[in-house]
């Protein structure tokens, strides 16, 4: 009969980031229990347009077929979807747009789906290729 899991997880479609995830989601016991969106730039999807409808369709299936009760977003800096690294003036002002992103989609999901909590992660791409996922608060 029914099938149920914890959460969803959206994360960019960023090959870089498999192990990272991987890692990530044993070590919250959420491996197994965790549906899983590979959307180009993730949080960056809640524009209001059909980037916006094809995420949200996959949440709204998560929870009504797999009753989750959380939406894992995780931006990832050095994200090709945002003009890669290159395209910001210091780390800090990346650091912030992928904040706002995230905040911008945790808002649109708590509106549209108010049952569900929302968290906000980064993996931070560091120059030397290692990841550190944090949360983001
Ligand atoms: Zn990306």
């Amino acid at each position: 009969m029914g099938h149920t899991c914890s959460a969803i997880i959206v994360h960019c479609i960023d090959f870089r980031l498999g192990p990272a995830i991987s890692d990530w989601l044993k070590s919250e016991k959420l491996m197994g229990d965790c549906d899983i969106v590979g959307i180009a730039g993730a949080a960056k999807n809640f524009n209001g347009e059909k980037d916006e409808d094809v995420l949200m369709t996959q949440i709204e299936i998560s929870s009504k077929l797999h009753e989750i009760k959380k939406v894992i977003l995780m931006n990832h800096t050095d994200c090709g979807a945002y003009g890669g690294r290159a395209a910001f003036e210091n780390r800090e002002v990346e650091d912030t747009t992928h904040s706002d992103a995230l905040s911008h989609g945790a808002d649109v999901l708590k509106e549209k789906l108010p049952h569900l909590e929302v968290q906000k992660m980064i993996a931070q791409i560091e120059p030397d290729g290692t990841i550190h996922i944090e949360s983001i608060i």
